[in-house]
């Protein structure tokens, strides 16, 4: 039995279509338009695509969206003050500093002297203490593209038996907490890493099957059991393209339903940036949120 799809690009759209909605709403009835700052420090290439994904987002949404670039020697304490200047202006509900920053600069300062309302990557210590917590937050936007691919595909989280694999700040440990908690997942959930003794042991209990190590085929059919629900979010650029970090082609063959790389989760992680920004917008205009 070939799997479902999970088609991110054609969830993301559903969403962008309801952000679209509620952003001419905002503006008609309250006169508010929701603001993203970007800010690009130095060439690289990956970044430069991404800032402009994000941008591009902003325009097909009506989001105000302003873009500053920065040469690659600015230095930290004018990063911090630019930081400082936009989380005081009005105009602007979200700041984004793309990462990586170049190696003179500091993350973590840079981070953490977002203001935590305009955090719409959901990694200031504040939000992500909040979100483990199961306090309203802006969540991290690409687990949280997870829980709506799982939602939108009516995946049924409650009581499952989730697996995922890696355990990044950005991904892995996200994900699995949210899903632990009992009002965004209440599932059963495992995490492995390079420090589990045999991943496969866990894999194959999967009802819901979360991969995100950045390795190709760091997932193959026999690691896995028939109707597993599969969530890959590698994106590792082969010479044959981009693939995921799960043996697609094998894979598909027993599970229930799978996300396709590029198409699955990818497309979900801008919206969702999208998606707090204009939640972040009404909030700073005193309107009820749904976080
Ligand atoms: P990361 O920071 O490199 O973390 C990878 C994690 O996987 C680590 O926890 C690592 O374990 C674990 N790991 C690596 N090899 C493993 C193996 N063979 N078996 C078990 N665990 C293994 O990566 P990330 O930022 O989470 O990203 C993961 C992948 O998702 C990358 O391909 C990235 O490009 C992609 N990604 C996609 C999106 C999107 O929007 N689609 C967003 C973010 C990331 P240790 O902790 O023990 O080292």
């Amino acid at each position: 039995m070939a799997a479902t799809l999970i088609k991110g690009s054609e969830i993301s759209k559903q969403i962008k279509e309801e952000l679209k909605k509620e952003i001419s709403e905002l503006k008609e009835k309250h006169n508010l338009i929701p603001g993203l700052a970007t800010v690009l420090v130095g060439e690289d290439e990956a970044s430069k695509v991404y800032v402009g994904a994000k941008e591009k987002a902003c325009k097909d949404l009506g989001i105000h969206s302003e873009r500053i670039d920065l040469p690659a020697g600015t230095k930290e304490e004018e990063l911090l003050a630019l930081v400082e200047k936009l989380n005081k202006d009005p105009k602007i509900h979200g700041i984004l500093v793309q990462l990586p920053l170049p190696k003179h600069i500091n993350d973590t300062n840079v981070l953490y002297a977002i203001e935590p309302n305009k955090d719409v990557d959901g990694f200031h210590p504040v939000n992500v203490g909040k979100m483990v917590l199961g306090e309203p937050t802006f969540l991290p936007c690409t687990p949280h593209g997870i829980l709506e691919l799982l939602k939108r595909s009516s995946t049924e989280t409650k009581g499952a038996e989730v697996v995922v694999v890696g355990r990044s700040n950005i991904v892995g440990k996200p994900i699995a907490n949210m899903l632990l908690q009992k009002k965004r997942g209440n599932a059963t959930v495992t995490i492995c890493h390079t420090g589990t003794k045999d991943i496969a042991s866990h894999t194959k209990r999967a009802d819901i099957l979360i991969v995100a190590v950045g390795k190709p085929k760091a997932i193959t059919s026999d690691m896995v059991k028939d109707g597993v629900v599969v969530i890959d979010v590698g994106v590792n650029r082969l010479e044959t393209g981009l693939v995921g970090d799960v043996d697609f082609e094998t894979v598909k063959e027993k599970a229930k339903a799978i996300t396709p790389v590029p198409g699955g989760v990818g497309p979900m992680t801008i919206t969702m940036l999208m998606y707090n920004t204009v939640q972040s917008a009404k909030m700073a205009a005193g309107i009820k949120v749904e976080l």
